[in-house]
């Protein structure tokens, strides 16, 4: 039986890999569908990660990561994981794709989440070139200069009001002229200066050169065009969280959700089941920052580490 299984290879479960292991725990496996480092090896540049000096690309820092675990003895399994659940010990079943099976004491799921795309004409072609969905990575990039952002739910309105202190003009675009958003929030947004209402619009095309994104063309719902000279577009659309290893046979999580199927944890990572943890952008309030989902990672294991010890010592 494995002290504690990790599901997912990215930031948090690599730092978690590196705190079990070298903090006692001997039977320590990460199960990663694909190579270790998660979503940010896609990143280009990564300038927030702290240490990190230059054109960092997110595949560069994540390349040492992997072999400082297996130093200190964490094994990885390349496979998907297609459910945790329990048994009647106690212990956690971690069943996997490829048909067999794992019995571990204590489970740490790192899966993390996927920002939808809105899924206009130019979206993916230029995505990572002028086309993001993270303001605190990318906004420092448009720093007086002027920036649209898609979308009218909270994030949307959020994170235009982030780019709002860091960029000179921010074009908000939504297709309705209501907000799904917390009302001090539309509040906030309707009295900030440099923020413009693009609404009853969608994105039509957005479009770029070699040195990327130059404008985006948006629609309104009677069919005018109008172009926004921005070198960037935010979407926010909605977040697919990477939960679907804790749906139960019922239908039913393993453990508490947040009604958008975010996993509830205490500020120790512990979820609402004894022996089970979650970490990184997976999580309930996550930051969705690789410096936060490694230090969610290292604060799960410490917790893993302290409760297989009481449960094989005492
Ligand atoms: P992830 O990195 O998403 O890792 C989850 C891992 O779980 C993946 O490797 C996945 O393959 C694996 N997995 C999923 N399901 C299963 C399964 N069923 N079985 C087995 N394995 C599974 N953050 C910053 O701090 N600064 C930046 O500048 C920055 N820029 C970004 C740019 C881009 C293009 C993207 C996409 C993200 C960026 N981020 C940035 C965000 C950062 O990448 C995430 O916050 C961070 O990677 C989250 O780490 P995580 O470990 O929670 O999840
Ligand atoms: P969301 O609430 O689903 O909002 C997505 C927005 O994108 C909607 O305004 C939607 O328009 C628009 N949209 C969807 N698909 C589109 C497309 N293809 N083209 C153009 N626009 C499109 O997503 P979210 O803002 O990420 O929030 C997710 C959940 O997290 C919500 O429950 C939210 O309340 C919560 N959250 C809470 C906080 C907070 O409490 N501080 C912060 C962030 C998120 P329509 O409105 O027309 O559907």
């Amino acid at each position: 039986m494995l002290d504690f299984a990790i599901i997912g290879g990215g930031p948090a479960g690599l730092t978690a890999g590196l705190y079990a292991t070298r903090g006692g725990l001997d039977n320590v496996t990460m199960f990663e569908k694909g190579m270790p480092g998660g979503q940010i090896t896609q990143s280009s540049e990564i300038e927030n990660y702290p240490g990190a000096i230059g054109e960092v690309t997110g595949m560069e820092l994540m390349s040492t990561w992997p072999e400082q675990c297996q130093r200190f003895g964490l094994k990885h399994e390349m496979v998907g994981v297609t459910r945790v659940s329990k048994n009647a010990e106690g212990n956690f079943i971690i069943s996997k794709d490829d048909g067999t099976s794992e019995e571990a004491m204590s489970v740490l799921v790192c899966t993390g989440s996927t920002p939808k795309r809105a899924g206009f004409a130019g979206e993916d072609k230029l995505f990572g070139k002028g086309v993001s969905t993270c303001a605190t990575c990318d906004g420092f990039f448009y720093k007086g200069k002027e920036v649209a952002v898609i979308g009218g739910g909270d994030t949307a309105l959020e994170e235009a009001l982030y780019l709002a202190k860091i960029c000179s003009k921010v074009y908000l675009v939504h297709r309705r002229d209501e907000f799904r958003s917390a009302p001090n929030t539309i509040e906030r947004l309707k009295t900030t200066e440099n923020i413009e209402l693009v609404l009853n619009s969608v994105p039509d095309e957005v479009y770029g050169d070699a040195m990327g994104v130059t404008g985006l063309r948006v629609k309104s719902n009677d069919g005018e065009l109008r172009d926004l000279e921005v070198p960037g577009v935010f979407v926010f659309v909605g977040n697919d969280v990477n939960n679907e290893v804790l749906i139960q046979e019922d239908d039913s999580f393993l453990c508490d959700m947040t009604d958008w199927g975010e996993v509830k944890v205490d500020i120790t990572m512990k979820t609402s089941v004894p022996g089970l943890y979650a970490a990184g952008d997976m999580r309930i309030d996550a930051p969705k920052q690789v410096v936060c989902a490694a230090g969610d990672g290292a604060v799960a294991a410490l917790q893993a580490i302290g409760y297989v010890d009481e449960k094989v010592n005492h």
